[in-house]
């Protein structure tokens, strides 16, 4: 395929406007999949269990499908885009590996906050975009209020928006002619040495980490290159394998100027895929232009990680690492607790993240694992002009030591239909407000800690569920914080330590202590629950001893016996005070999480 054949492309949409059922679709058009039989949920695209399960495409994948038009054989380059706020990241890096995208409107919903943030995506990266109308088939839909809305709110002419059905396939014909006539082919420089932008990558096991790339300007052909090094990363590796991916990997050999494909090669590590890093065969770096504007993935939120048990360190330890291969955006550390014993702090974008993750090592490795409150990542200013960043209240320094603290601050908007705008009142006064034709949009700073919390539940039962979210983090701004530790029976837990902002301390504790106590199963001795700061008491809580009636089944005079059982029991009691530690498991754990 000459470059003028292959046509790059993504599709865009907010989350359930049916952007995988399209991809489905398109594929099974083009004949590259057997026709899905019906109610078939399984989409080829999301491969994850959880993917499917969430009904959400965590990872970008590709696929190249050959189809006719006037009697040209021309060559699509599909790429699925993450639905999530979470991955919002990722749809801008394979955003750039396309010279245009289909925006996938649900008309039974219109636009909404994702239509619009991926749509600036795409703008920004000047994508040709067509507008498409999905869903048509449905009784609700209101094709003439989306219609509208595409043209007044987001100004495309009348006579470029398609309607569709993913799902019947209705019309999808059309939007695959409109995809090669209004498209521009990808302008690499055949003659130029070769170059390419690496735009995902993924662990496949044995054979390694997938580089997917798209050919910017020459060629790769196996036959000849072999070894192909990393611009930023300043690495060399060997080729043993170059092709497409259908989304089957089919080995070519070869990939052309605009062509979009994979390399396999000795790179073991997904943390060397480095997205958005350029690839070059020959010459020196000096002499290469990289592709612009790399980003790394920032990590959110830190949870530490601990198995049940202790027996299931080690294969909680290999569960961890061997997702950590497929999951390049999730960072890694060792912890250990007094508490829980010997764990590792995780780091992930966000909470669904963090969630897939659980999820993912249940599923995949059958491993229960018990997670820590979640927390972000401060800035902590030390008096001594130092800056560290503490993303795990037990690395926090000492209070006479610290000048001041700062916080992630999100550039948050919201999307709600306007009967809701009242429901959303408690979050306080936008900065920044928008009426739409029956939406309204409204911009705040929200600082990232309270975006972790209970935000998107309490927003989702609020607006029944009709808000959407987009949130990015801008900048860090002052704050004031606590760090607040419960004791139990006098000894610090490091486990349930929390920083909390300073004006809410007591409010969190004391709701923090009611929980525990209900949670916490009672024990044959009293537990004290203590929350305290730099050492002072803030609140307080016992749960009462558990006395069991050892003497119950005894009657009769026979007295020796009876105080025989009672110091058996005191024993026991004493005992268990000593370790000073209460048998919590990890159900326990979980309870005291759940938010
Ligand atoms: P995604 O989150 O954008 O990938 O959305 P999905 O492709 O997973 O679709 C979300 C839901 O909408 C699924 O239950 C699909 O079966 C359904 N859906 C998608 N397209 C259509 C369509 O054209 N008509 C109807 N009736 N349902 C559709
Ligand atoms: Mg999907």
């Amino acid at each position: 395929f000459t470059p003028e054949k292959i046509r790059n492309f993504s599709i865009i949409a907010h989350i359930d406007h049916g952007k995988s059922t399209l991809a489905d679709r398109i594929l099974e058009m083009t004949g590259n999949i057997k026709k899905l039989e019906k109610n078939d949920q399984h989409q080829v695209l999301d491969t994850l269990a959880v993917e499917r399960e969430r009904g959400i495409t965590v990872l970008a994948q590709t696929a190249s499908i050959i189809t006719k038009y006037q009697n040209d054989d021309y060559l699509l380059n599909l790429i699925d885009t993450p639905g999530h706020v979470d991955f919002s990241y990722q749809v801008n890096r394979s955003l750039r590996a396309c010279q245009g995208a289909v925006l996938l409107v649900d008309a039974t919903s219109s636009i909404q906050a994702q239509t619009l943030s991926n749509l600036q995506k795409a703008r920004d990266a000047n994508l040709k975009i067509i507008p498409v109308i999905n869903k048509v088939d449905l009784d609700s839909a209101n094709i003439e209020k989306t219609y509208e809305d595409l043209v007044l709110q987001l100004d495309f002419d009348e006579d470029e928006i398609l309607k569709i059905s993913a799902k019947t396939g209705l019309n999808c014909d059309k939007l695959i002619e409109r995809i090669i006539t209004d498209i521009e082919y990808p302008k690499g420089d055949p003659e130029a040495a070769a170059r390419a932008f690496l735009f995902n990558a993924d662990y496949i096991g044995d054979r390694g980490v997938k580089c997917m790339i798209q050919m910017i300007d020459g060629e790769i052909d196996l036959a000849r290159d072999r070894s192909i090094h990393s611009f930023h990363k300043s690495k060399k590796y060997d080729m043993f394998e170059v092709g497409v991916v259908t989304p089957e990997l089919a080995p070519t050999g070869i990939l052309k100027t605009g062509q979009v494909g994979y390399f396999l090669s000795n790179m073991k590590s997904i943390k060397d895929a480095h997205i958005g890093d350029t690839f070059y065969l020959t010459g020196s770096r000096d002499s290469i232009n990289p592709f612009p504007g790399y980003e790394p993935p920032q990590c959110m939120v830190y949870s530490g990680i601990y198995p049940e048990s202790a027996e299931e360190y080690e294969a909680c330890e290999k569960a961890i690492q061997s997702l950590l291969l497929t999951d390049g955006s999730i960072s890694f550390q060792y912890e250990n607790s007094a508490a829980l014993g010997g764990g590792f702090r995780l780091g992930f974008l966000g909470m669904l993240h963090l969630d897939i993750f659980r999820q993912r090592i249940k599923d995949e490795h059958g491993i229960e694992v018990i997670i820590t409150h979640p927390s972000v990542n401060y800035k902590c200013h030390l008096r001594n002009g130092e800056m560290i960043e503490v993303d795990n209240p037990n690395e926090s320094p000492d209070a006479a030591m610290i000048d001041y603290w700062e916080e992630a601050i999100c550039d948050t908007t919201i999307m709600v239909p306007r009967e809701y705008l009242e429901a959303i009142g408690y979050l306080g006064l936008p900065y920044y407000q928008e009426f739409l034709e029956e939406q309204i949009i409204c911009k705040y700073k929200i600082p990232l800690a309270e975006m972790i919390g209970t935000f998107f539940d309490q927003l989702k039962s609020s607006t029944s569920g009709y808000a959407s979210v987009e949130y990015k983090v801008i900048g860090y701004e002052p704050c004031e914080l606590s760090k607040v530790v419960f004791h139990l029976n006098g000894e610090p837990v490091d486990a349930l330590s929390f920083l909390v902002y300073t004006n809410k301390a007591r409010e969190f504790s004391l709701y923090y202590a009611r929980k525990l106590k209900d949670i916490l199963p009672p024990q044959q001795f009293a537990v004290a629950i203590q929350a305290k700061i730099g050492g002072k008491v803030i609140c307080r809580e016992t749960i009462r001893a558990l006395r069991k009636d050892v003497t119950a089944k005894l009657y009769g005079g026979d007295n020796t016996r009876r105080t025989k059982l009672l110091d058996k029991q005191k024993k026991g009691k004493k005992l268990m005070r000593q370790l000073g530690k209460i048998n919590v498991n990890s159900d326990v754990f979980f309870k005291l999480l759940k938010r």
